[in-house]
């Protein structure tokens, strides 16, 4: 019995005693009140009334009286009725939960029978689930694939074998790992974008996802990935993947992708020959249709079947050249077909556009061999062809359509194809590009025949221009010479000064003139050097002796820094005079008063410079190269008074051009002075080889006893030269033209004849070609004098007969030169002891002389 039962029953036993004691309802319903928490807690109905009756027996033996013990056994009787109603509904009430629970007994035993046949279905269910997860997981574990499971950012949840084996890790460490780790680094930020579209949910699936994973060791793999993406609870979303291993698919492809390549390739290398070989027949020769032909030809060789090419002529019209084939055919058909002309009525017509674009014509249809034929027997002879396909390729360029090139396959054989006008376009391109050319060509060639025609045109005016202006110069520079000797005028200062004038402007006059020539030769390219050793400084002194009197005159100074050893170029002294000349001319002409012009040679290495410095009007930068040009003289804003022609520094540069030299200006920019430079290489011959060379000879008193005949229409030239000749000592007979010089020559047989070319009655042509058929005359030497200085002119001259020729006017010391060198013999004979008696090095006549000497004297 526990606790609170015990004081219950004590409590229950105490008021049981006072009621029996007499104290009324109030002792009893606390005993009742006990007595049912008691049964309540538990108790007892046995031990309640033994409780009950432990009270009862002790109040009975407490009362001694009957009637006491007669009232304390009807309060007890009372009491126990009253007892026992907690008992009776006790016992009701434990009757009805008894029913009740035998109620809920069955009921959960309905229940449980349902649960049991509920528990056996779903032992049957969790069976056949378990056996497919089994399943599952065998088929994940041994899938050949990479099967991975991931959460939305790539962390791995669950990977099978093959996954490990892929990635090289073992597979119960995979899980956790981030998928993008085993992703190479080129591919990890499209990874990560299109892992951040999966994860937002703007795809739900990706396949055939290429790319490379890095394992944990090993080289990198390509793999194709399929993903999907699985949405449910937050804690299941997450992402499937398949790992497919590419490497064979993609060597296989490689395979196949390089024989096609290979395939390809060959294809490409045969078309690419003949492609080559049809660019080069195409510029085989000049003539254009024929090239074409051939390469017809070469295309039936090549593609077989059969080739059409025809051109648009000049005039606009078609022209069929060539029906070529590759194959067996009857020889009478390829030549009714040539008679005719494929396509010709489309290149008139304006509809006829659409024929004449590239296409392929597969297979040849009757409308079309009807429409591209000259006429019905025409269309019968290219029925006749009996062609499978054909391939239209017109020639343009520029959308100017130039020609067209029809192939036709033979029948039976594979037919082309629309690919095939690649091909087909690049050789249209070639042939086009061909005829192209040619007419650029022809183009050119009438072009450049004009310009020749203009130039020589130009050429020949220059040369008569001269001509003209040196005629009348001759006898004035001849005469200013000889008034400047004569003693009345070289006492009289005023005389003196306007015969210097004169000489001055004459001398110039015959520069331009000679300029002129010059020029007319260098564009014909007919200037010819010598290349003798020559002193440069030498050169440069005799230079600055002519322009020293110029330069006084305009208030310059000239100074002179020679190089001290002797500067020796090869060349042609007199070219190089004429180019240091026109030099100093120049820097005298462009600087104004009290200026400085300081000339300079130096040697350095294997070259030899000379450098022109002045401080006059300097040069504009832009101009530096282009006042070299013929008639370029800088800009109006600094021509001056002084400007020539603008031909000094062309002819400069030209002539140091052809001594293998360079030319070139330099100078600060306007108001600055110019320095001009020359470089020529250096000779390599001795001092003492070209001290002789370049020594010139005396001419004092060289014609004593020697017999000239000088005929020359012009009295004033005629005057002057016999007056030179004679102030020499030489015996001068004159003649007016050829008829009376062959006269005098017959009669005075003179050991030289000079003779001008153009005079009347007979020319110098004439009386050179008669003296040369002249016996007792025909070693006579002559020399000519011509007026146009031209190469023709020289040459024709020398040509007739003629031993050498001068350039009038000629200057006193060549004429004096040649002379000498064809009465050498005479010369000496005279007992002339002078070591060296050659022509001297530099004279005009050496351009274009020849030996008399060479010609056999005495032949008869
Ligand atoms: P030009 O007969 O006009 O002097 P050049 O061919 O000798 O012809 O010279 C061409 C141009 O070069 C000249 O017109 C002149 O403008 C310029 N030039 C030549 N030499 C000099 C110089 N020393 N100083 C300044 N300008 C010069």
């Amino acid at each position: 019995m526990n606790g609170v039962v015990s004081m219950l029953t004590e409590e229950y036993t105490a008021a049981i005693r006072e009621y029996l004691a007499g104290s009324g309802e109030a002792a009893l319903r606390l005993a009742y009140e006990a007595g049912r928490r008691a049964l309540e807690e538990g108790m007892g109905v046995l031990e309640l009334v033994a409780a009950h009756q432990a009270p009862l027996i002790q109040a009975l033996r407490t009362e001694t009286t009957e009637k006491g013990k007669e009232r304390v056994l009807m309060q007890a009787l009372g009491c126990l009725a009253e007892g026992l109603s907690p008992f009776e509904m006790v016992l009701r009430g434990t009757q009805e939960g008894s029913e009740r629970l035998q109620r809920s007994l069955s009921s959960l035993q309905s229940v449980e029978e349902q649960l049991r046949s509920q528990n056996k279905e779903l032992t049957v269910a969790h069976r056949s689930v378990e056996k497919e997860r089994r399943r599952y997981q065998t088929l994940f574990d041994f899938a050949p694939d990479g099967y991975l499971v991931t959460g939305l950012e790539g962390a791995i949840r669950e990977a099978n074998t093959a996954a490990a084996t892929l990635l090289r890790t073992p597979q119960e460490m995979l899980p956790g790992q981030s998928l993008q780790e085993f992703v190479v680094e080129a591919d990890r930020s499209e990874f990560r974008e299109r892992l951040h579209n999966l994860h937002l949910g703007t795809v739900n699936r990706m396949e055939d996802w290429q790319i490379y994973i890095q394992p944990r060791s090993g080289p990198p793999i390509p793999v194709a990935l399929t993903v999907v993406a699985e949405r449910g609870a937050p804690a299941v979303a997450g992402l499937r993947w398949l790992v497919r291993d590419v490497t064979r698919r993609r060597r296989l492809e490689k395979e196949r992708a390089r024989s096609l390549v290979g395939e390809a390739r060959a294809e490409a290398a045969r078309r690419f020959e003949f492609l080559a070989e049809a660019s080069s027949r195409l510029v085989d020769s000049f003539d254009v249709e024929s090239n074409l032909i051939s390469v017809a030809r070469l295309t039936v060789s090549f593609l077989g079947g059969w080739c059409f090419v025809g051109i648009i002529e000049p005039d606009g019209a078609f022209k069929q050249l060539e029906v070529a084939h590759g194959d067996l055919v009857p020889a009478d058909l390829t030549t009714e077909l040539r008679r005719h002309c494929l396509l010709r009525t489309q290149t008139n017509e304006e509809n006829a556009g659409q024929l004449l674009d590239p296409q392929v014509i597969n297979p040849i249809s009757g409308v079309w061999l009807d429409q591209v034929a000259d006429s019905p027997e025409h269309a019968e002879l290219l029925r006749h062809i009996n062609g499978g396909s054909a391939m239209v390729l017109p020639l343009r360029i520029h959308d100017r359509l130039m020609g067209v090139m029809t192939l036709i396959s033979p029948g039976g054989a594979r037919g082309y194809r629309p690919t095939d006008l690649l091909f087909g376009g690049d050789l249209a391109r070639c042939c086009a590009l061909a005829l192209e050319n040619a007419r650029l060509y022809r183009d050119v060639v009438a072009e450049r025949d004009k310009a020749e025609q203009a130039s020589r045109a130009k050429d020949e005016f220059v040369a008569i221009l001269a001509h003209e202006l040196r005629n009348p110069l001759t006898p004035i520079l001849g005469w200013t010479e000889a008034l400047k000797r004569h003693a009345l005028i070289s006492r009289d200062p005023v005389l003196r000064a306007g015969v210097s004038a004169m000489e001055r402007n004459a001398k110039m006059l015959a520069r331009l003139a000679g300029d002129c020539v010059d020029l007319a030769r260098i564009s014909e390219r007919k200037i010819q050097v010598e290349h003798k050793p020559a002193d440069l400084n030498a050169i440069i002194l005799a230079s600055v002796e002519t322009v020293r009197e110029m330069a006084t005159a305009r208030g310059l100074r000239l100074m002179l820094d020679l190089a001290p050893e002797l500067v020796q170029v090869l060349g042609d002294t007199m070219r190089l005079e004429q180019v240091v000349m026109n030099l100093l001319i120049n820097a005298v002409k462009y600087t104004e008063r009290d200026g400085l012009v300081s000339i300079r040679t130096i040697s350095s290495g294997e070259e030899a410079e000379v450098q022109i410095q002045d401080t006059g009007i300097g040069i504009d930068p832009a101009f530096l190269d282009l006042i070299f040009q013929p008639f370029r003289q800088g800009t109006a804003s600094w021509l001056t008074s002084q400007s020539g022609l603008g031909l000094g520094l062309t002819i400069t540069r030209q002539i140091v051009e052809m001594h293998g030299g360079r030319v070139w200006a330099e100078s600060p920019g306007l108001g600055h002075g110019s320095t001009f430079h020359v470089r020529l290489p250096l000779s390599t011959l001795t001092h003492e080889e070209s001290q002789g060379q370049v020594s010139r000879p005396p001419f004092e008193n060289q014609g004593a006893g020697i017999q000239l005949l000088l005929v020359e229409d012009s009295e004033d030239i005629l005057f002057l030269m016999k007056g030179q000749l004679e102030e020499q000592g030489y015996a001068v007979t004159t003649a007016r033209n050829g008829r009376t010089g062959i006269e005098a020559a017959r009669s005075r047989r003179p050991d030289v004849i000079i003779s001008d070319i153009k005079m009347p009655v007979m020319d110098g042509y004439e009386l050179i070609r008669t003296i040369r058929a002249t016996p007792e005359l025909r070693t006579l030497p002559a020399i000519a004098l011509t007026g146009f200085g031209t190469r023709g002119s020289n040459e024709r001259a020398l040509e007739a007969g003629f031993d050498a020729c001068l350039s009038k006017p000629s200057e006193r010391e060549d004429l004096l030169a040649v002379i000498r060198k064809f009465t050498e013999r005479r010369f000496t004979e005279r007992k002339f002891t002078e070591r060296d008696s050659s022509v001297p090095t530099g004279s005009s006549i050496s351009l274009i002389a020849h030996s008399a000497q060479e010609r056999p004297r005495d032949e008869s």
